[in-house]
């Protein structure tokens, strides 16, 4: 079988790439590892906005463009070759938007979709707690009905871009009696309500792109419930599918594989071209076998999309695919540069442009967020092989 890009999508994939080359002329920014979580840039959300590539797949009625999920991966694969600052729209554009079209009512079709799609919407994941983070139905934010509104209390964390989101899609408890996955509700909460309140958390690679949210005693309006009350952990189950089945999970750290590919050719050790040694030929070779791999199976997970699904057990395999590529991938340029790759950008002797140390570190997290890679194994096997799960 061949797999082939029709002329639409070849001549998107180089609209893309020139609004991309274009603004890298005008140095509008430097490609970075991670751009898509940690690269926050409102003035380019807002030009990628203009382009009409933010909410490409949703109905022309909310101004989308009703293009397929394959069209949208070839907008984000490209961002991700560039390492251009996306994270302002990333997730809203992702699977918050999808799931205020499936779940939400008119009202709240008309009024956050087209905004997301100006640029003007940046909404941050309220899901995990110190307490709840893989066995999230575990959670204990409460949302207690008094007249309408819902008094929220209780504490998000690992929010991304939590300094910058003006919204939060929060999943918090509306029945305290129900089982534990039957009593969640889904919210899309503006930041600005009185006694919300966020603090950066620092992580190993210094950022600061994430936050600890807390709600005390905040006064959500019950318009802001998407869907039926209760169903939430429904809707974040299908939603996380859209979350972990993007080409984010394979090539976030792009520039630094480039700057690899670059490096092994141009470094010279011992008079012999690092390529030319057998053994790092090998890896290489390796690591680009599963590279396309992992696109085929980001591309396989966005065709599930388009057939109007979840693609729950493709987006599962393919994150730990991906996600096991990134991780390889870090290493393996840590290994190469030894001494040389904590440097950091500034230094005269670091390597691609200081890249590695960041990508090393960040790189712990990945099989972590989004779902962890033992979790997801546990999906692979209950849902795609029919092992016995517990
Ligand atoms: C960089 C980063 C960004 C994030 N961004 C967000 C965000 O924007 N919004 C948000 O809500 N959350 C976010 N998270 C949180 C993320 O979703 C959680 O870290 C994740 O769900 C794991 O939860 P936990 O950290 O509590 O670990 P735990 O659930 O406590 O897991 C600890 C370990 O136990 C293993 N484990 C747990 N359960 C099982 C099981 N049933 N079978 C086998 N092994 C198991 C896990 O694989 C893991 O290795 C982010 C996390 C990171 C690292």
């Amino acid at each position: 079988m061949e797999f082939g890009f029709t002329v639409e999508q070849e001549a998107l994939r180089r609209e893309v790439r020139d609004f991309l080359e274009d603004e890298l002329r005008r140095g509008l920014w430097q490609p970075q590892c991670d751009a898509w979580i940690q690269g926050f840039d409102p003035a380019f959300t807002k030009r990628v906005a203009a382009r009409g590539w933010i909410g490409l797949t949703w109905p022309r009625a909310y101004g989308g463009h009703e293009r397929s999920y394959i069209d949208r991966l070839i907008v984000t694969e490209e961002m991700l070759r560039y390492g251009a600052p996306a994270a302002l729209h990333w997730f809203a554009d992702r699977q918050i938007g999808g799931g205020i079209l499936r779940y939400g009512n008119d009202a709240q079709k008309q009024e956050f979709l087209p905004r997301i799609m100006r640029g003007e919407l940046y909404v941050g994941l309220g899901m995990s707690e110190p307490e709840a983070g893989s066995d999230l139905a575990s959670l204990t934010t409460r949302a207690e009905l008094q007249g309408d509104c819902f008094i929220v209390n209780g504490q998000k964390t690992w929010t991304s871009g939590g300094s910058f989101i003006n919204y939060i899609d929060l999943f918090a408890r509306t029945d305290f009696q129900a089982p534990k996955h039957k009593g969640i509700t889904e919210f899309l909460v503006p930041m600005n309500l009185p006694g919300i309140s966020r603090i950066p958390m620092i992580d190993i690679t210094g950022t600061e792109a994430w936050n600890d949210i807390f709600f005390d005693n905040v006064r959500v309006p019950r318009e802001c419930v998407i869907g039926e009350l209760n169903k939430g952990f429904y809707h974040v189950v299908e939603e996380l599918a859209y979350e972990r089945g993007g080409m984010e999970r394979l090539m976030g750290n792009y520039p630094l594989y480039d700057g690899l590919r670059r490096f092994v050719v141009e470094t010279k050790r011992n008079g012999r071209r690092l390529i030319d040694d057998p053994r790092i030929r090998t890896t290489m070779a390796e690591l680009e076998v599963e590279f396309e791999v992992g696109r085929l199976l980001m591309y396989r997970a966005a065709s599930v999309m388009d057939e109007g699904r979840p693609p729950t057990v493709e987006a599962s395999v393919s994150k730990v695919h991906g996600t096991g590529f990134e991780q390889k991938l870090a290493n393996l340029v840590m290994t190469l540069l030894g001494p040389y790759g904590p440097l950091k950008g500034w230094a005269p002797l670091a390597a691609m442009r200081g890249l590695p140390m960041h990508s090393y570190l960040a790189s712990k997290g990945y099989s972590l967020q989004a779902g962890s890679t033992e979790v997801l194994k546990n999906i692979i096997a209950g849902r795609a092989l029919g092992l016995p799960t517990q």
